[in-house]
Parts: structure tokens; C-alpha cells; sequence
């Protein structure tokens, strides 16, 4: 099986994890601090904030937005559910915003006419989370001058996008957002096993964040409430999770951290090698945007139906019957049950649900070789011929 996505561990990334376990910390010891500070610094963002998810990193980032009961957080359909979850960890209300047809990223305009009916109708939301989809960037120039004139928070879901750019900017450098966050799931760009950061350039977010981590509790005097009673002493100051990465994971991380560059370069290579050579094929290829340096993190094709009668169903049974571990990258997040539940239904999002018609996405991975990439190639080409 050629699987649509794989983790790459090198003896030196088993090295630093074994130096780990044989130290005198294994969890919130010093390599944590080393972690977050290597990702912040590459980003050009101030602070880092290592927990054990993507998702938990959204939790405490919408928290420090002060995203509560009675506030509305917006998104994209074509995400992972966490995206969407992490309002709704808060008690917020949930809604979304329908993609952009080139680059299946949240649509900017469809983006400026939801806010502006929402403005008419009290409705505005108070953290918008753009999802650089695939480890494209979303256009934050736009969304700033939103934010600004509409007064919300940005929360970059940037899970797929570690080491990709946008005009110029590492992808994290909070240029243009509040907070961004990072995913090390396995197949993500680098990985921890699990584990995310969230990074910012805003002291009071990154101390909230903190706490939140670790139960809410703090140990720093001047956050104290009265006197501290010692060297021993902690206070919890508000409700806080025990989201904390560990030290054998930060020590994975901060390893694999040194290969980003090296990773995101590969994934480039095999992503402009099936522009190339699936560029006959009745396909829509991923379109690149000229602000943005992808990260790579999928390689996305639409199946076109005005070009090939050949369904999406029909090619990826035929493409996973030929072990080739392909895969469908996002089922509409509103189309959910759950969020049905809440009241969304098919059609509310038309260009979302478009796109997932017809999508499959294919393997790619920075271990991947060229005569594998050449037998996906083929088994496609034969399929559509
Ligand atoms: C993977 C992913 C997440 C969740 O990441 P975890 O680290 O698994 O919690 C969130 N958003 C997007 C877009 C993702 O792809």
C-alpha cells in the first residue's frame, strides 16, 4: 500500500527521544521550552505554546480570544471537524463560510458579504478561523482589512501549512492573525506522535494560553491573587485542562523541526511532478497562488465530470483496489450529523460541497518515491484513459 500520507522518523529524531527517557524529566522538562521556541523563531512569531493537539491549541486559543456563550465563531466547510469543535468547546455558535473555487480556501468575498449581513442583523462573529487548506495560504491580507473594519479576532488553523509562506512571511508569524496554530499528528508536515502549538506574537495571549495548558493554574507571584505563601505555592486562578505536551515529544518535535525545510522542498518537488504528468488527464489540478509557498501537506484533484463520465466513487475504489491509499479531504464539516443537528443542511454551502464531489486526494509524502509516485501516476492515467 502506498499510503496517501506518512510520518519519516530518522535515527537521530530516535536518538533525541531515547536522550529523553533517560533524563531526569520526561514530561514539562527542558525540552518543551527548546520546542516552542524553535517553532516560534522559525515562524518569526514571539511565543510558542506546545499541548498534546491541534485541537486542544484551538481550545485554549479560542478560550484566550474570549470566545464564551453567546459569541459566534465562523470557518471554512472544507476543514478537519476541529476547526468547527473548538467554538463549540466554548459554548460559542458556529457558522461558516463557503470556499473559494480556485483554491478551496475560505472565499474572502463570500467572506465580506456574510459580514456584511451579519452586521445589519447583530449577528457578527467573534473569531473567524481561516484554514490554510492543503498548506496553502488564505488570503490574510484580505481578511485583516476585514477584521479590522468588522472587529473580529483571526485564529490561523494552520495545521497542514508549517513551513509554507505567504507573500513573503513564514506561515506563523501572526503578521496578519491574533493567534496560529500547528498540528504534529503523524501526517502533518512533522510530527509528534500528537501534539500542536499555537504561536503569537501577544505576551497577555501567550500567558493565558499557558495557564489554560496546565489546569489554570499559575506560579508566578505577580499573577497571584494576595501574597504567595512560598516556593511551593500555585494558585489556580480560572478553569484550566491538563493539555501539556511531553518532553519525549517536544524532543521528537524539536529533531524533526531541523528536516522542515528539506520536507517542505520534497513535498514541493512531487506536487509540481503531478502538475506535470497528470496535466492531460480530464483532472483539475491544485492551482497555485502567487502569494503563497504551500507547504504542501495534500495534493488535492477534482475528478471534472464535463471531462470524464468516470465518477470520484469509481476511481478511488479503483485506485485503493490497486493499493494505493488514496483519500477524500474534507467531507463538508456542516454536513455532519452533528452539526446537522444543529441546524445546517446540504445546499448551505454549494462550492464546499462541489468540491467534495468530486476531490480525492493523493499520496504524498517527503519519503515518497519517484517510481512510487510513478505507479499512482499510472494506475490514474490507466483508469481515466
Ligand atoms: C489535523 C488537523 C487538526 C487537528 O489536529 P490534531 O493535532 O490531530 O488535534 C485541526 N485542523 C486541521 C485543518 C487539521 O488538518
Amino acid at each position: 500500500m502506498i499510503p496517501y500520507g506518512r510520518h519519516d522518523i530518522t535515527e537521530g529524531d530516535i536518538a533525541a527521544v531515547v536522550a529523553v527517557l533517560r533524563s531526569d524529566f520526561i514530561t514539562q522538562g527542558p525540552v518543551i521550552e527548546r520546542f516552542e521556541k524553535a517553532v516560534a523563531g522559525y515562524c518569526g512569531a514571539s511565543h510558542g505554546i506546545a499541548v498534546n493537539s491541534a485541537t486542544s491549541a484551538l481550545h485554549i486559543a479560542c478560550l484566550a480570544l474570549g470566545l464564551g456563550a453567546g459569541d459566534r465563531l465562523w470557518t471554512s466547510p472544507i476543514t478537519f471537524v476541529a476547526s468547527a469543535n473548538c467554538g463549540r468547546y466554548c459554548g460559542a455558535q458556529v457558522d461558516f463560510v463557503d470556499i473559494d473555487p480556485l483554491t478551496y480556501n475560505l472565499s474572502v468575498e463570500a467572506l465580506a458579504a456574510k459580514l456584511a449581513q451579519a452586521e445589519t442583523r447583530g449577528t457578527l462573529p467573534k473569531v473567524l478561523v481561516p484554514v490554510h487548506f492543503a498548506g496553502q495560504s488564505c488570503d490574510m491580507v484580505g481578511i485583516r482589512a476585514l477584521a479590522d473594519r468588522y472587529g473580529f479576532k483571526i485564529l490561523e488553523d494552520a495545521s497542514h501549512a508549517i513551513g509554507g509562506r505567504y507573500r513573503d512571511e513564514p506561515v506563523g508569524s501572526c503578521k496578519y492573525s491574533d493567534i496560529t496554530v500547528f498540528s504534529f499528528h503523524p501526517v502533518k508536515i512533522i510530527t509528534t506522535g500528537e501534539g500542536g502549538v499555537a504561536v503569537t506574537k501577544d505576551a497577555d495571549l501567550a500567558v493565558r494560553m499557558t495557564r489554560l495548558r496546565s489546569h489554570g493554574i499559575t506560579r508566578d507571584p505577580r499573577a497571584m491573587q494576595g501574597e504567595s505563601d512560598g516556593h511551593w505555592y500555585y494558585q489556580q486562578l480560572e478553569l484550566g485542562f491538563n493539555y501539556r505536551m511531553t518532553d519525549i515529544q517536544a524532543a521528537l518535535g524539536y529533531s524533526q523541526m531541523q528536516r522542515l525545510d528539506t520536507y517542505v522542498g520534497r513535498r514541493q518537488e512531487l506536487a509540481e511532478r503531478y502538475d506535470t504528468r497528470l496535466s492531460e488527464l480530464p483532472l483539475v489540478r491544485p492551482h497555485r497562488h502567487p502569494d503563497t509557498y504551500s507547504a504542501c501537506h495534500l495534493y488535492v484533484i477534482q475528478v471534472d465530470p464535463e471531462r470524464t463520465p468516470l465518477g470520484r466513487g469509481v476511481l478511488f475504489n479503483r485506485l485503493r483496489q490497486e493499493g494505493i491509499g488514496v483519500n477524500v479531504h474534507y467531507i463538508p464539516v456542516h454536513t455532519q450529523p452533528y452539526y446537522r443537528y444543529l441546524g445546517f443542511k446540504h445546499g448551505d454551502f454549494p462550492v464546499a460541497e462541489r468540491f467534495y464531489v468530486n476531490a480525492i486526494s493523493l499520496p504524498l509524502y517527503p519519503t515518497m518515491t519517484e517510481e512510487q509516485q510513478n505507479i499512482v501516476i499510472e494506475s490514474i492515467s490507466m483508469a481515466l484513459r
